[in-house]
């Protein structure tokens, strides 16, 4: 009998290699090749995989409970992850509420959002500012929120037209503006934003710390975020920091945002929470957000199935204490400085690289057919496809950031686990040199570079 697909995939026909097997920062397919994992899958495998310890504590938590449901029982694991996460979260973010994916995490901090304002009786704070570009995933609350274009072109009319504001994308402002005044800008915009709604209806901003999917580690100007803060306490706007992609320990600091000395209101995490060995995700909450809703309904209006489930709490938990006993976030500041040298030294022998930038594991490389003009490559050549592709044909992974389908130029992240030697980084940067050259040679026989 022919073979047929079952498997709804990404891109329905082509063909995938089969992951057979993973240790540490590879991945081996079923014939044997072997990758280094440069992009930790979509960002999310910190701690490399096939880590003992954690598979340990899969089959022990197995064997005492896997499951068992929120309105009946609490249960250890859960209690112990959220005592965890207030230890290690700044300022007072004290509470958790555990989801199963980074879309939830940020549709429940948009729901608790709202909802404290309305505890509040301030009935009318229900819409949510968020930025182009930006991901915060993919259900109707979280893509609501989402300066994702081609994520939200097929439901555009579905979703809730939030007002949005620019991001704050260092390397295309504008001429003569200095990253400080451009900083100050883009945060002025969410001044003139909030005015323009009238802050009575405005519950919250919400801002990836540093831009992931949507733009490949898009950093701010290093004045913006207090300047955001200051704006959102101004006007009685909650601010949510979706530190899906870059919270625990990715960008060499527990959270993104404490580079910048911010504290949140709340914070999402996904990810790198449980480095993928299970699915988990959270939404943390300040005592000053829980405050009311305790005074009040005592209730948080959201949760699913799977919410806060023994077994998946009791694997985020491990792979947390995995990340501070190996120093994994000093680990990610040190190796993520390393790498960065590194790819700024490789930009200089390729015209087409125009911008490296992030911060610790977590580094955007856009792609310029005119460095000088920083003109973007037109979205139908592919840029980054192309790069991903010869990359993965020499067994490395990359992520794609979509910047070229928002308008704004071919990205790609890299990212490996946080556990990478700089044997491995310099082996790393050796096979991506090698693609981007091949990728630059390819664009010249066309006569497009
Ligand atoms: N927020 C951010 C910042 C993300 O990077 C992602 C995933 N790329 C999400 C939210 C959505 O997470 P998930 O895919 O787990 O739903």
């Amino acid at each position: 009998m022919k073979e047929r697909d079952h498997l709804i995939k990404p891109i329905l026909g082509k063909r995938y290699p089969m992951a057979a097997s993973a240790k540490g920062i590879y991945i081996y397919d079923q014939d044997g090749k072997k990758y280094i994992d440069g992009s930790s899958g979509a960002v999310t495998v910190s701690i490399g995989h096939g880590v003992q310890e954690v598979i340990n504590e899969t089959l022990a938590q197995a064997e005492k409970i896997s499951f068992s449901y929120r309105s009946q029982f609490t249960n250890e694991p859960a209690e112990k992850l959220a005592k965890k996460l207030s230890q290690l979260a700044p300022g007072d973010l004290n509470w958790s509420f555990f989801v199963n994916s980074g879309s939830e995490a940020t549709e429940t901090a948009m729901k608790i959002a709202i909802q404290y304002w309305q505890e509040k009786g301030k009935l009318k704070k229900d819409r949510i500012i968020s930025r182009w570009s930006s991901y915060h995933g993919i259900t109707m609350g979280a893509l609501s929120m989402s300066g994702h274009v081609l994520r939200r072109q097929r439901f555009s009319s579905l979703l809730a037209d939030y007002p949005s504001v620019s991001a704050p994308y260092t390397y295309r402002r504008p001429e003569h503006v200095t990253e400080e005044e451009w900083g100050f800008l883009c945060a002025q915009e969410l001044e003139t934003e909030i005015r323009r709604i009238g802050a009575e209806r405005v519950a919250a901003f919400i801002a990836e710390p540093i831009i992931g999917a949507a733009g490949g580690a898009i950093t701010p100007p290093a004045n913006y975020y207090q300047k955001i803060k200051e704006i959102c306490e101004r006007y009685d706007v909650l601010f949510i920091a979706d530190e899906v992609m870059t919270g625990i320990g990715r960008t060499g600091k527990m959270f993104a945002i404490e580079h910048w000395n911010v504290t949140p209101d709340l914070i999402t995490l996904g990810k790198g929470m449980s480095s993928g060995y299970t699915p988990m995700a959270a939404t943390l909450v300040s005592d000053k957000v829980m405050e009311p809703i305790l005074k009040g309904s005592k209730t948080i209006m959201g949760g699913h199935t799977y919410s806060a489930n023994p077994q998946s709490a009791a694997v985020a938990l491990k792979v947390i204490e995995y990340v501070e006993k190996h120093q994994l976030v000093e680990k990610a500041e040190e190796q993520g400085n390393y790498l960065m040298s590194k790819l700024k030294a490789l930009s200089e022998s390729f015209e087409l690289i125009g911008d490296i930038r992030g911060k610790g594991l977590l580094i955007g490389m856009e792609f310029v057919a005119n460095r000088e003009k920083k003109n973007p490559y037109p979205p139908e050549l592919d840029v980054t496809n192309r790069v991903i592709e010869h990359a993965f044909d020499k067994g490395l992974l990359v992520y794609p950031a979509s910047g070229a389908i928002n308008g704004m130029g071919d990205a790609i992240i890299i990212s490996p686990p946080l556990v990478i030697t700089k044997g491995e980084l310099d082996r790393l940067v050796d096979i991506l040199e090698a693609a981007i050259s091949e990728v630059q040679c390819e664009l010249r026989l066309e006569g497009k570079a």
